[in-house]
């Protein structure tokens, strides 16, 4: 985001403010459009911004197990209401040739995450981005997340999660292989 763009933020802002009823110019609202605009700047990111820029790979010729990361914990915002939704990510993968560190699983979920997102998407985008850099023989992603959207509005009971999946590979075509993460995601 540019200058520009963070003086438009501001202005919008202070015209919701006015449009829900509310005195922008009240002393506790005064910041408010500043404070958002600065906010919008972290939470979003991930927009235009490559998660290749954050993987390092190394080669690792003899390790083909099954790698598990667990519970990495993200925020994103829902593209419907701009309202957040969060959550864990459990990854699984099986690697040929490439690993990554497993702080770098984060980075990339983050920098999906911090985008205006749907759950699915989000799932689907990590599970690619997997497949496509990493190579391995294959990747299941599971996301569990609470959406304020539903959560606050009173369609969903508070607390209630939705869970998502994406499997590639010999996650998709071995049900034993995909057994075996899912229980390993459980411990
Ligand atoms: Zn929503």
């Amino acid at each position: 985001m540019n200058a520009k763009d963070i003086q438009t933020i501001e202005q919008a802002i202070t015209m919701i403010l006015g449009a829900i009823g509310e005195d922008p110019s009240r002393e506790g609202l005064i910041e408010t459009p500043k404070r958002i605009a600065k906010m919008y700047q972290e939470i979003f990111a991930g927009i235009n911004a490559d998660p290749k820029k954050h993987i390092k790979l190394f080669h690792e010729e003899n390790h083909q197990e099954m790698v598990i990361v667990r519970a990495i914990p993200f925020y994103s915002m829902c593209e419907h209401h701009m309202l957040p939704f969060f959550g864990t990510a459990d990854i699984a993968y099986i690697p040929t040739k490439k690993i990554t560190g497993i702080s770098k699983m984060a980075r990339i979920i983050d920098t999906f995450a911090k985008r205006l997102q749907l759950q699915e998407r989000l799932t689907s985008q990590v599970a690619n981005f997997i497949m496509d850099n990493f190579d391995p023989q294959g990747v299941m992603v599971v996301v569990r997340a609470e959406h304020l959207c539903m959560s606050m509005r009173g369609v969903e009971k508070p607390g209630t999660s939705i869970v998502t999946s994406a499997v590639r590979g010999v996650f998709d075509s071995d049900s034993k292989t995909r057994n075996e993460a899912l229980s390993l995601f459980k411990i």
